[in-house]
């Protein structure tokens, strides 16, 4: 939906529904704001105990869906959720053990050509991932043009796919994506026969709201509205917060409400 072809615009979502809901969580940009090094980004305790407590309130149907390496996400502190990391090459069930795909040998080609590009500028990041080689130029805007050249060009010669995201561009495991990784989750327990609802910023996380809506669940867009696949919006990382925030509440006054009334 654009403003441009005159659709309604988005709306808040409804808060969380406990018992029916899986929850499917972006990081970087949903979570977490954006930062300049992708290193540097900011995790509070707070928002490490609210997904956890998220996560036990929906049986453990949490899962953060994520670009970044499963290994890097749980060193900020959140190696007891699911995940499903690199774009959907990797994923794991909350105290599961991660399952992966196997590293195409053109990654190794690409990692050598992204080093010497971005050592060529100054503010160029080469970053490393065990499923994928990326390309950050937020500190080099002039550097755009030629990093997606590059990218392209070594997409096409090594059969990599080409994700293109927030002031970077990456290579990684062709045939998998967002959506496909919610995908494998909700044929899994504790997601299975739920209703997957999906937040996320980036373009990277127009297949997962494809694949939510699709599965008659929910997409939530964080950010300004764009022309997007998502059904809602929340206006950025703050409103995120928030929004979990009041769900658990209303949570948990709801499930104090019901064990109350059951008392005799
Ligand atoms: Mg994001």
């Amino acid at each position: 939906m654009t403003p441009e072809n005159n659709d309604p615009p988005l709306s808040e979502p409804p808060l969380l529904d406990f018992g029916s809901d899986a929850l499917f969580l972006d990081f970087d940009g949903t979570l977490v704001e954006l930062c300049d090094r992708p290193d540097a980004v900011e995790v509070s305790d707070r928002l490490i105990d609210m997904l956890h407590a998220l996560s036990d309130r929906l049986g453990g149907r949490l899962a953060l869906v994520s670009g970044r390496a499963i290994e890097v996400l749980d060193g900020f502190g959140m190696g007891r959720l699911a995940a499903a990391g690199s774009h959907g090459s990797e994923w794991r069930l909350a105290g599961g053990s991660r399952k992966f795909l196997p590293r195409p040998e053109g990654l190794d080609i690409a990692r050598k050509h992204f080093t010497l590009f971005a050592d060529t500028a100054a503010g160029l990041l080469f970053e490393d991932k065990p499923l994928g080689a990326a390309l950050h130029y937020r500190l080099a805007p002039e550097q755009r043009d030629a990093a997606h050249t590059l990218a392209e060009d070594l997409a096409q010669a090594h059969r990599l796919h080409l994700q293109r995201g927030h002031d970077m561009v990456e290579l990684r495991v062709p045939g998998v994506d967002k959506g496909t990784a919610i995908g494998e989750l909700m044929k899994l327990a504790p997601f299975n026969g739920h209703r997957p609802v999906f937040l996320g910023d980036d373009v990277t996380d127009e297949d997962g709201f494809r694949a939510v809506e699709t599965a008659g669940g929910t997409g939530i867009l964080v950010g300004s509205e764009r022309a997007t696949q998502a059904s809602h919006v929340l206006g950025g990382v703050a409103a995120v917060n928030e929004w979990l925030a009041r769900s658990l509440q209303a949570g948990a006054s709801e499930g104090a409400e019901h064990s109350n009334g059951g008392m005799p």
